[in-house]
């Protein structure tokens, strides 16, 4: 531990964002980074706790006390070695990760100022970039073949553990790149493509085949492999099956965040497939995570107004008694997205969408109550009767994604992902792929 008694003179300094009015001209990270010092001295008020519950709430495991030591040594090399020992691609994480770590630091339980533990992250895996820390290594194989289907970071995740493990790995993918949701999910003012890019010609130089636009059919598995893994996520949204359902202009989130994503690559598509916001207003149901991408999405695409409402009550604002720290905390969250511009309402059912000329032109909506349960059980929703109309021209549907059922598959299949999990996030995902790459290995070690 570089300086035990750091954290009492320096305070948290978060790197910040972009201002509104440049970064909603483009597509480009909305996200800063510090100087060089001020890194360092922010990983100094890491404070080495006997009990590192940062270590703890974190899914893939990272060391973040040693690696914020290394970084304050000014050791970027060391900081890197430790961080990718049990993160495979921090440049992901550093950048898209909730950080449940920094929600468990005991800083953040004294001082509500909890250690830049994400953006550290993200700081040291660009060092280790920029300085050729990151070289293509390749293995000895050990004369086994394993198929992943996916290439997700869950699927990602996989190749590069049991590339470097000796197995000879291909990975296919239906998509026409890799990356699964981290390319065309996830949007690019948060996670730029070239990063996922960055790193795929490295897997690709140490050996990793990739076979893009297939689509593999999980009961006719490719021949000539030793063992597969399904990564393939948890596609099929929720839809809201609500009168007015068939009207145009009302569409899934990821329909409309996955094109923009391709556009930005280069693809173009027709004005009758085309979904864009332009001088639209913008009605977003679901007030989760993939809501907020559709209102930054909206926003650079040139909205009129944007709204988005959840059926949920609003959350408490800064602490909630139910979830005391270490756990993730449930209390509002404003993201970058929110901040940029739009109207978010809670407690609102949907009840229809209203039309006009076959088109969308507004949704029903009606306020609920939330009425706890007695035996601690879920709260049982209450319409109230109060009605009015959300004028909207576009709808887009946030309301997350159906876990996938799983078919039977033979010993030699292994699973990791939402595939598994149904949707979460991408470091579980991660984490779930170290631990199914172990029962790979472990069952050809048998
Ligand atoms: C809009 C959005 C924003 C998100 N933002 C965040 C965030 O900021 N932070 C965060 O941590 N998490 C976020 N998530 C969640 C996160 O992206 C997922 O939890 C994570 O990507 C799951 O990884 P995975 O590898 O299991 O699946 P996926 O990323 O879904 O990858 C699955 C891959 O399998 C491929 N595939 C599917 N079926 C087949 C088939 N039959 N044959 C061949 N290939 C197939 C797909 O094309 C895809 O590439 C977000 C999710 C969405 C939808
Ligand atoms: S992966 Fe997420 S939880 Fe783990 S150290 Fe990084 S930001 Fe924290």
């Amino acid at each position: 531990m570089g300086d035990p008694k750091a954290f009492l003179k320096i305070q948290r300094q978060e790197a910040g964002y972009r201002p509104i009015h440049e970064r909603i001209t483009d597509f480009g990270e909305v996200e800063q980074t510090l100087n060089t010092n001020d890194r360092r001295l922010q990983a100094s008020r890491c404070m080495d706790c006997g009990i590192p519950f940062c270590h703890w709430a974190c899914p893939v495991a990272n060391k973040q006390p040693e690696w914020q030591d290394a970084l304050y040594r000014g050791n970027w090399k060391e900081a890197y070695d430790v961080l990718s020992s049990t993160c495979d691609f921090p440049e992901f994480t550093g950048r898209i990760c909730p950080a449940p770590c920094e929600k468990s630091c005991v800083l953040k339980l004294s001082s509500d100022e909890p250690v830049t533990i994400r953006e550290n992250e993200a700081a040291i895996v660009e060092v280790a970039f920029r300085e050729g820390y990151i070289k293509a290594i390749i293995p000895k194989r050990n004369g086994k073949k394993i198929a992943i289907i996916g290439a997700g970071p869950a699927g990602l995740t996989a190749a590069n553990r049991l590339n470097h493990k000796g197995y000879q790995v291909t990975i296919f993918d239906k998509a026409e790149a890799p990356g699964g949701l981290l390319r065309y999910g996830i949007p690019n003012f948060k996670l730029n493509k070239n990063i996922i890019d960055r790193r795929m010609k490295i897997l690709k130089e140490e050996g990793i085949i990739f076979e893009m636009g297939i689509e593999i059919d999980p009961q006719k598995l490719p021949a000539g492999f030793d063992g597969y893994c399904f990564c393939i996520g948890a596609e099929t949204p929720r839809d809201l099956t609500i009168p007015g359902r068939e009207l145009k202009g009302i569409h899934f989130a990821l329909d409309i965040l996955s094109q923009q994503n391709r556009i930005l690559e280069g693809a173009t598509f027709s004005k009758d497939k085309l979904i864009n916001a332009k001088g639209k207003k913008v009605l977003v149901i679901g007030g989760g995570d993939t809501g907020s991408d559709c209102i930054g999405t909206s926003i650079r695409q040139g909205a009129e107004s944007v709204t988005q409402i959840e059926i949920m009550p609003q959350p408490p604002v800064g602490h909630n008694d139910a979830t005391p720290w270490p756990q993730w905390p449930l209390v509002l969250k404003t993201s970058t997205s929110h901040e940029e511009g739009c109207t978010r309402r809670w407690s609102l059912t949907s009840n229809q969408f209203i039309g006009k000329n076959g088109k969308v032109a507004g949704v029903e909506v009606e306020e609920v109550e939330w009425i706890p349960s007695t035996n601690g059980g879920r709260s049982t929703m209450k319409p109230t009767g109060k009605t009015e109309i959300i004028e909207a021209d576009l709808v887009l549907l946030a309301m997350g994604f159906l876990k996938p059922e799983i078919p039977q598959f033979p010993q030699n299949v292994f699973l990791a992902g939402d595939f598994v999990s149904g949707p979460s996030l991408v470091v579980r995902a991660m984490a779930d792929a170290k631990i199914m790459v172990s029962k790979v290995d472990a069952f050809f070690n048998k």
